[in-house]
């Protein structure tokens, strides 16, 4: 006695599929969220960006995220060789909440979605999308329940929220490779043992810290910390670079912490796991974001890279945007889905990728690095590292090409 159709179904219950559904809810759209596994699971992107808070906010979410005592994050800090460099994102030239939160993403994950259902959104656990068939004005999805049980669900609208699952993206053969060559992260979490005061080395626990190989400036490091005495590490680099170092992935990753001094130092007296992940080809993109049948949120549309923690900001800026829009057409305005979505979410996703692009091409590196930098510029740049992309006022956001290589060239002299 299960429906059979609703207004829309969203497909995973990640950071943008909650989001959209309660946002969705919120405009007495009908909705139904299916999700393949049962929460709390692990994801991986653990570190979130101060631009998110809003959609968090704007979700009704945001006391549930803050009374669930996730690890402050007030910044991002860099370490190359002997430099070291902090952005407090209090310090940015766009307004806006200027901290956030660093998250085991089991915990977070759950929190969003029983918030979601504590608003009335009905979601599906261990509900997995099988197939699709899209219809005019309509599609009929083919989904497999708890028992392994296939049944029909028929929606106006649906909202690919899958991630790396990528399900439309597979389904209705849109997958287009990335421009980004492949790299592959290895990573843990371990319990740190960071003594923050006592640390022989310049270290703050309220900030990411990314730290670049002193003789392989692209293979770089994460260190987020959490709330309980843990931090999430992980190395990203080409494959092929890793290859050398043996199949292992824990021993590389703990060769890898060895080689840059600086993480060897604050890590010294870390704890590691049994073993350690390792996650690779993970950039991704599509011939289409969005068509009158659906729209990929988040990971299940385009996926960069992680260097900037923008990937729960893109996922949760794709579902504010794409609730708005369909809160739209449901009240009967004429919607072009490139026009009124994909073109506005690609202003933030271009933003990121020439960051990142910029920052394996060295540009970014040396402007971040730079020992005297320009405070007006330092806080534009600051901005887009606090994941306000989306906000052109920002000529680092409107011209992001041309500036960051006028810049970069400038502290290369
Ligand atoms: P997800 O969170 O992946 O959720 C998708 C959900 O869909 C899952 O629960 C899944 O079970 C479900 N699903 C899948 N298939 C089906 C199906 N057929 N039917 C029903 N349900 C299905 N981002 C950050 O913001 N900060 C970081 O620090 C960061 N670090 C990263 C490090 C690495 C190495 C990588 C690869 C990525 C990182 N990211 C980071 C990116 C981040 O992981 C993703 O951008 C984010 O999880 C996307 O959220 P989402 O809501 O799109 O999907």
């Amino acid at each position: 006695n299960q429906k059979q159709r609703t207004q829309v179904v969203i497909i995973g219950a990640g950071p943008s599929g909650s989001v959209a559904a309660a946002l969705l809810h919120q405009q007495q759209i009908d909705v139904i969220v299916l999700e393949k596994s049962t929460f709390p699971r692990f994801s991986i992107g653990e570190s979130l960006l101060p631009a998110c808070m809003a959609v968090i906010e704007q979700a009704n979410m945001l006391d549930a995220v803050t009374a669930a005592g996730f690890q402050l994050k007030d910044g991002a800090a860099f370490r190359y060789q002997d430099r070291y460099t902090a952005f407090d994102f209090n310090d940015k030239f766009t307004p806006g909440a200027g901290t956030t939160y660093q998250v085991q993403r089991g915990h977070f994950d759950k929190v969003l979605a029983d918030e979601a259902v504590a608003q009335g959104v009905e979601l599906r656990y261990e509900h997995t999308v099988e197939a699709i068939e899209c219809l005019e004005g309509k599609s009929i999805l083919t989904v497999t329940d708890e028992q392994q049980q296939p049944y029909m669900l028929e929606a106006d609208f649906v909202l690919d929220a899958s991630g790396f699952g990528r399900v439309l993206p597979q389904l209705l053969d849109l997958e287009k490779p990335s421009h980004l060559p492949p790299r592959q992260a290895i990573f843990c979490h371990v319990t740190d043992h960071i003594d923050s005061n006592h640390c022989k080395i310049e270290y703050d626990r309220n900030k990411i810290l990314i730290s670049v190989h002193p003789h392989s400036a692209d293979v770089w490091y994460w260190l987020i910390p959490f709330s309980n005495g843990t931090c999430s590490l992980g190395v990203v680099a080409p494959p092929q670079w890793l290859a050398s170092y043996g199949d292992d992935p824990l021993a590389v990753l703990k060769k890898l912490v060895n080689e840059e001094p600086g993480l060897a130092t604050i890590l010294a007296d870390a704890q590691y796991p049994t073993s350690a992940a390792t996650i690779s080809g993970y950039s991704a993109n599509v011939t289409q974001l969005a068509t009158a049948n659906y729209a990929l949120l988040g990971n299940a549309g385009e996926f960069l890279d992680p260097v900037f923690s923008s990937g729960v900001t893109i996922a949760m800026k794709s579902a504010q945007l794409a609730a708005g829009v369909l809160t739209r057409a449901f009240a009967g305005e004429s919607i072009d889905w490139q026009r009124d979505y994909a073109e506005p979410l690609m202003v933030g996703v271009d933003t990121f990728r020439t960051y990142v692009e910029g920052w394996y091409s060295g540009e970014l590196q040396t402007v971040i690095f730079h020992s005297n930098p320009d405070p007006k510029i330092k806080q534009m740049i600051c901005a887009i590292l606090a994941g306000y992309a989306w906000d052109t006022n920002n000529p680092f956001v409107a011209q992001s090409q041309r500036r960051l290589a006028v810049v970069a060239a400038l502290c290369a002299d």
